[in-house]
């Protein structure tokens, strides 16, 4: 892993980099040259998807990049299936596995807790016991779905990758997941860039004493709080920027006064919305 990030240890003992490059919305054609520019940059965590469609692309720039397999940390997920059953999860990660170029993952998540996913943890416990996952996990599990699942079944969740930033805190549900051993990891730590973030007063200042931007603020206030991040950006001087948090450390007054921006209501979707539950399973593969 590179020097400059630490990691956490997964409730299975593996290692994850506190912070990794996420590759959501990255077009295709452009996700080669973000990730040789992330890897250039010292990013060893790379976070994709199936449904990213361009796992291809994130595997090409891996190879290229010729960094040891085991200093990377790799992390794809699975999507809605339309089929239900365990054989076609294990196709699905299959294929994700070919697009990547890679003999093993190391985690794989569920991706939206939609359709048969009681099927789909089974698989993902015989994929991570045959070693071809390394840590398996699930993101957007809401408290109660994430406890039922924990009730029945045999491995417990390494990971929960859920919204997660300033306006969305999460602060009890990382409480109750803390308890149950299960990581908490952000999606849009920079809340996609939404609330006028980036001009945020509170932020700004303290940005402005630490002589550092609204985004390396907000970062490091996630992983002093210990919450793993994947901020994305294709420009490698934000690249660099948002891996530069680990010099300086917010006190316990900056921390409360951040604490004090959570609205508790998400930014982007909303798992209890049947509209968006029919939008989501509209595209199952
Ligand atoms: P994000 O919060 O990381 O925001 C990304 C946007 O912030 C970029 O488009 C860029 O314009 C801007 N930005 C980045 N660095 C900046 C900087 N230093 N200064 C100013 N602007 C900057 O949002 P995201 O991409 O949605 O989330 C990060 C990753 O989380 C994704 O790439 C993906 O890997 C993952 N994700 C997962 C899910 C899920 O359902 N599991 C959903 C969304 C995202």
């Amino acid at each position: 892993m590179s020097d400059t990030v630490p990691n956490v240890t997964l409730n299975n003992g593996v290692q994850m980099p506190i912070l990794g490059f996420g590759v959501y919305q990255i077009p295709d054609k452009e996700t080669e040259q973000a990730v040789n520019d992330a890897l250039s940059a010292g990013y060893r965590h790379v976070d994709t998807a199936a449904a990213y469609r361009n796992e291809e692309a994130v595997g090409r720039a891996l190879k290229a990049g010729g960094i040891p397999r085991q200093e990377l940390f790799v992390t794809t997920k699975l999507w809605i299936q339309k089929r239900p059953g365990e054989d076609a999860v294990k196709r699905a990660f299959k294929a994700s596995l070919q697009r990547l170029g890679l003999e093993y993952v190391d985690l794989y998540l569920i991706h939206q807790p939609l359709g048969d996913y009681y099927s789909a943890w089974r698989a993902f416990e015989e994929l991570h016991r045959e070693g071809a996952i390394r840590a398996i996990g699930v993101s957007n599990f809401l408290p109660d779905r994430l406890v039922d699942l924990i009730a029945h079944n045999e491995i417990v969740p390494a990971v929960n990758q859920i919204e997660t930033h300033p306006f969305f805190q999460r602060a009890d549900y990382q409480k109750l997941m803390h308890e149950r051993g299960v990581q908490i990891e952000s999606w849009g730590p920079l809340a996609e860039g939404k609330n006028e973030i980036f001009s945020n007063p509170t932020l700004t200042k303290i940005g402005d004493a630490h002589g550092k931007s609204v985004a390396q603020v907000v970062l490091r206030w996630l992983i002093q709080r210990d919450v793993v991040v994947i901020p994305k950006s294709v420009r490698p001087e934000r690249m660099a920027e948002n891996m530069n948090v680990f010099d300086f450390r917010l006190s316990d007054d900056e921390m409360n006064e951040i604490a004090k921006l959570d609205t508790g209501v998400s930014v982007a979707f909303d798992h209890h919305d049947p509209a968006m539950v029919s939008w989501l399973n509209d595209r199952a593969e």
